[in-house]
């Protein structure tokens, strides 16, 4: 096996259980006698031993800032049954949580670094589960996934792959990266009537077309919070997805739910989900439009609600794109609480890694304070228990959100 050799104390954060080895703070790199070319191939197992010789771990190689993502610490060989006793092992924490019962077969088995697993991301949908490379490493390994996946989690009959836009676009990657790794022979590959229940609600799942893997799994604790506030209410779920929010606010009691999305086929969906939940409902619409147009021309006609979920994409998807970030958060919150009627509440949400809890909050701070409007916080949200994060490993911690109460 090839061994990478780190810098004098560059291995103090793996012996934290730190999973990442950065390019920076790799002495030399020694490949065994029979490897073919001069350097690791991307996706290699690489055994990772201090200045001193000491055995730190094992991991996944790529080329890239980061170099090593770490699979077992203090071991140079993965154990037999590797995959298997990973993934029971996530599946057992979210067994524990109670969070996979009759109401509710929609949860994130696998969240990369906080299970212990760099790279990988496998969300389940009833019988389906959506697995997503983010190195080489674990594109590499999908088969073995998908195999203890089947094995492990007994509701889970297919294995769905889905990697396009999550491996390294320069890499040199075999094999495809999106596509049915593991299927039930009755499974319809048309994926057009595919139905996942979180918390009761049933929700059509299209992780052929769809975003990320077909849903956001992560919003599942903040949309039951929004429930418990609807009663009543005028409600506009800005950058609504496939309708989570909505729903949850319809079965809450609102008076009246508006969902936007610039998205068309987020809309189709959206009114799917409402019109198979709540067939009678006469009270939610739903628009295809850009969220800064669509406020702008809602407050020229003087439109305002009761209550507001604003959860927009990442608009930081690096480090160098904070700045900007932070002026758009304050852009579209600002509009956002100027359309919150006194006495209201607004849900507003950050899902950018790169922007911190205080920056968003100021970001929060700064757009009350430029439409001028006397601001509460009644709650600070968060990503939810089947996304763990590793304490060692802040960077698994992305998902903010501020429930205000606006006068
Ligand atoms: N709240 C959703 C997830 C939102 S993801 C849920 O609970 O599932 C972000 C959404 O913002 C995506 O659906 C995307 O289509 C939409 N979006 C991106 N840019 C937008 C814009 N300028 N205006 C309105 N929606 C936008």
């Amino acid at each position: 096996m090839t061994t990478i050799y780190l810098k004098p104390k560059k291995e103090e954060s793996l012996k934290r259980f730190h999973p990442w080895v950065f390019s920076g703070a790799i002495a030399r790199v020694v490949l065994d006698a029979a490897h073919k070319a001069a350097a690791p191939e991307e996706g290699e197992l690489v055994g990772v031993r201090s200045a001193n010789d000491e055995v730190l771990g094992v991991g996944h190689w790529q080329i890239g800032s980061i170099a090593v993502r770490i699979l077992a610490f203090g071991v140079e060989k993965l154990p037999q049954d590797f995959w298997n006793e990973r993934i029971r092992a996530a599946y057992e924490v979210r067994e524990a949580l109670g969070l996979i019962k009759g109401k509710n077969d929609t949860f994130r088995l696998v969240h990369g670094e906080g299970d212990w697993l760099p790279g990988l991301i496998v969300d389940v949908y009833a019988d389906t589960a959506v697995v997503q490379a983010h190195s080489i490493g674990m594109h590499l390994c999908r088969e073995m996934i998908a195999k203890a996946i089947i094995e492990e989690v007994p509701q889970v009959k297919n294995v769905y792959y889905k990697s396009d836009d999550t491996l390294p676009f320069k890499a040199a990657i075999e094999g495809k990266k999106t596509g049915y790794l593991l299927k039930n022979e009755d499974l319809r590959l048309e994926n057009d009537d595919f139905w996942s229940t979180e918390n009761g609600l049933k929700f059509r799942i299209d992780w052929l077309r769809g975003q990320k893997t077909g849903f956001f799994v992560d919003q599942r604790e903040n949309r039951a919070l929004v429930e418990r506030y609807a009663k009543g209410k005028d409600v506009l779920n800005m950058f609504c997805y496939t309708g989570g929010f909505s729903l949850y606010a319809l079965r809450g009691g609102a008076k009246s739910v508006d969902s936007v999305d610039v998205s068309q086929k987020a809309i189709e969906l959206v009114n799917i989900n409402v019109a198979k939940n709540f067939p009678e409902a006469k009270n939610h619409t739903a628009v295809a439009a850009d969220a800064f147009e669509y406020l702008s021309k809602q407050k020229a006609e003087g439109k305002t609600y009761d209550l507001i979920i604003l959860d927009p994409p990442a608009f930081a998807k690096h480090r160098d794109a904070v700045k900007n970030a932070l002026r758009g958060y304050q852009r579209i919150n600002a509009k956002a609480i100027e359309m919150i009627r006194p006495g209201g509440i607004f849900f507003t949400f950050s899902c950018s890694q790169a922007v911190d809890k205080e920056a968003f909050r100021l970001a929060v701070f700064s757009a009350a304070a430029q439409v001028g409007r006397k601001v509460r916080i009644l709650h600070q949200l968060h990503q939810p228990q089947d996304h763990p994060i590793n304490i060692y490993h802040p960077e698994g911690e992305y998902l903010k959100g501020l429930v205000l109460y606006v006068e």
